[in-house]
């Protein structure tokens, strides 16, 4: 059986593609040989790559070089005369570029993030190296400061919806840097009000594309510091926690951040939220 197939965590799921505007992205085409591709519009271009070919005849795995040139879907077709083997579907997306303010925080009382302003461009690539092969989302930093809160945060920064005079997260996000749409505080500890001391990160998940956001992440990780950092950004651009396979960003077991894929359905998420 024909089927296309894409590289993981390069925005390719089972028969679905991202590409973005003005970049390319390569698909391969698996038993392939003797079948015709066509693609089904103007969004994009697909250009063979020649070293599928052997000794002169096509070998039975196809490699396909896909460039996308305006937004919108198309699907390609590999077909056997007028039977349809196999297809996948092009999504054509636009970069989104999202600002981004790392802010790592001081109390009146001591307190501080063991975080540093110093590895903020590393943490952005990292970022950047998750989400824009697979979401065409490019993270630009607009600021990346020491802050000092004028208050007493205590041991552990809480979080709590139903206490609003307790809820110190909303201290933090007072002090975000306004021009940025995503804002990260590093702090020592945080939880939410009522949990047991198991939180890596509390973050707020965006509703609309537009809106401004904040996560907190804590010093003390059970996961890699990066990956938690893009899993609560993640809650920041709208995606929920999903518990179905350990490989994804989103898995939302904490302290068991493990993957970095996006699922197609997050993907479109991101684009379209
Ligand atoms: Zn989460």
């Amino acid at each position: 059986m024909a089927r296309f197939s894409g590289k993981k965590n390069n925005g390719f799921e089972v028969g679905w593609q991202m590409v973005p505007v003005n970049g390319q992205k390569e698909v391969e085409l698996l038993a392939g040989s003797g079948l015709t591709v066509v693609d089904g519009g103007a969004h994009l271009k697909i250009i063979e790559l020649r070293e599928t070919t052997r000794g002169g005849s096509r070998a039975s795995t196809r490699k396909f070089t896909i460039k996308g040139l305006k937004k919108g879907k198309a699907v390609i077709w590999a077909k056997n005369r007028s039977k349809i083997s196999a297809q996948v579907t092009i999504q054509v997306i636009p970069q989104r570029i999202v600002a981004i303010a790392f802010n790592y925080v001081s109390d009146s009382a001591g307190n501080k993030t063991k975080r540093s302003p110093k590895t903020a461009n590393f943490l952005l690539r990292k970022l950047n190296n998750i989400y824009l092969p697979q979401a065409n989302v490019n993270f630009q930093i607009v600021a990346a400061r020491k802050l000092k809160i004028n208050a007493t945060l205590g041991k552990v920064v809480i979080r709590d919806l139903k206490k609003p005079s307790k809820d110190q997260f909303s201290v933090l996000i007072a002090n975000r840097f306004p021009k940025a749409q995503v804002n990260v505080f590093f702090v020592w500890e945080c939880q939410k009000a009522g949990k047991a001391h198991d939180t890596d990160g509390v973050a707020e998940i965006a509703v609309s594309r537009n809106e401004k956001t904040n996560c907190m992440v804590e010093d003390n990780l059970g996961a890699s510091f990066e990956r938690v950092v893009a899993h609560e950004v993640g809650h920041n651009l709208g995606l929920k926690d999903d518990y179905s396979i350990p490989d994804l960003l989103m898995y939302g077991q904490s302290g068991k951040i493990v993957g970095t894929r996006l699922r197609k359905s997050e993907i479109e998420r991101i684009w379209a939220g």
